[in-house]
């Protein structure tokens, strides 16, 4: 079993040699920064979405924030958005000054609740961000066309979607903009990284531009054989471009990528196999030709009044059997500073509330092996077993 000291950890990046030589050669190479990898990267991972633009940065964070101020986000506009996510989502749209809106969460799928999303649409709306939790993509279709008959933009936060799928079509080509991360945990990592796709050329000129300071052209023009020293700044941008270390591991990993992502399905078949029909358990919702799941995330669900134990102490439970598991997530307006700035309440958002109190996330990562995977599915039945009311 892959353990350290003892217990399997909750993830691990997927890393090989291959990995490793390509950033030394990027080392010796002698560009560091936004250069000639960052290019190939850029051009890989748009053709393998299928999007007409994507400019890399260093984070799905930045790419988040950038996009919003592309679409002109700022002090007094609204963006709607899911409390069942990470704390990222949702400060990127106070950092442009603006106000976050949430919306609750559906039972089934754990993402926004379009419903209840149309209900919250205001005059000051601008943007709508749907997270697709765990991997399973939101019904763009939903969400599109209200958007479109309410003239909202879409910015997709597909931190946990790549390579995730709606009716057939890539996630990062069915909003005006996608930001990916490429955060050490996430399917494809670059250590710490991000990428914006987009189809529409205006929105990805000016993200690319913020990225870089608002410059006209970037270092690799400037310095390379035949680019000039010449340069404007445009207006103040932000400095979040991608850097060629981070995008020649990317490079790699996108080539591994349908190799990981099979270790993955043989992981989640196996959960599948060995946790259904357990009654105690609310398995997540499975992929289908509609849903293409990324699966960066197994989130299982303890059925209220079936365990004597809380999720807490079945999380402490499955540790002490060394098995590492995590919670996904608390949701935003249960934390102090969204509490107490909005005026919160734990059932202000009842469905995200009643699902945080039960989930735990158990590891999925290509670099476990399906032994490690039947062992925290027995690890899983022996718990509920033990503690199962009968
Ligand atoms: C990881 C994550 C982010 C942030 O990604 P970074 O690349 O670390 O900035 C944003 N949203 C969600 C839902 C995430 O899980």
């Amino acid at each position: 079993m892959s353990t350290q000291n003892g217990l399997l950890p909750f993830s691990l990046p997927d890393l090989g040699d291959k990995e490793i030589e390509a950033v030394i050669h990027t080392l010796k190479s002698g560009w560091l920064s936004i250069g000639p990898k960052t290019k190939q990267f850029e051009e890989a991972f748009r053709t393998r979405i299928g999007a007409e633009f994507a400019i890399a940065v260093n984070s799905c964070t930045s790419g988040l924030f950038l996009s919003l101020v592309a679409m002109g986000v700022g002090v007094g506009d609204e963006v709607l958005t899911t409390p069942f996510t990470f704390a990222a989502t949702a400060a990127v749209i106070l950092h442009t000054g603006a106000t976050p809106v949430f919306v609750d969460i559906d039972e089934k799928s754990l993402n926004i609740n379009v419903d209840e999303l149309e209900t919250k649409i205001t005059e000051r709306t601008k943007v709508i961000i749907p997270v697709h939790f765990a991997g399973y993509p939101c019904d763009m279709d939903r969400i599109n066309s209200l958007a479109k008959e309410r003239g909202l933009r879409v910015l997709d936060d597909a931190a946990h979607a790549f390579p995730a799928s709606f009716k057939g079509k890539m996630i990062g080509t069915l909003a005006d903009a996608t930001a990916f991360s490429f955060y050490a945990t996430k399917n494809l990592t670059t250590g710490e990284g991000g990428m914006v796709t987009t189809n529409d050329p205006e929105l990805a000129q000016k993200i690319r531009l913020l990225s870089l300071h608002g410059l006209s052209r970037d270092a690799w023009k400037r310095y390379s054989a035949g680019g000039s020293w010449y340069y404007e700044v445009l207006f103040p941008g932000y400095k979040c471009h991608m850097n060629d270390i981070s995008a020649s591991l990317g490079l790699v990993q996108l080539n591994r990528i349908d190799e990981m992502m099979s270790r993955r399905m043989s992981i989640v078949n196996l959960y599948f196999e060995m946790l259904r029909g357990l009654d105690y358990l609310i398995l997540p919702e499975e992929a289908n030709e509609r849903y293409g799941h990324a699966w960066h995330l197994f989130t299982i669900r303890l059925r209220p009044g079936r365990l004597r134990i809380s999720r807490d102490e079945f999380v402490d439970e499955m540790n002490r059997a060394g098995v590492g598991c995590s919670v996904h997530f608390i949701p935003l307006h249960m934390h102090p500073f969204y509490r107490d700035r909005f005026g919160f309440r734990p059932e202000s958002f009842p469905v995200a509330e009643r699902v945080f109190r039960s989930i735990v996330s158990l590891p999925l990562y290509s670099k476990m092996s399906l032994d490690d995977a039947r062992h925290v599915a027995t690890t899983v039945r022996e718990i509920g077993d033990r503690y199962r009311i009968r």
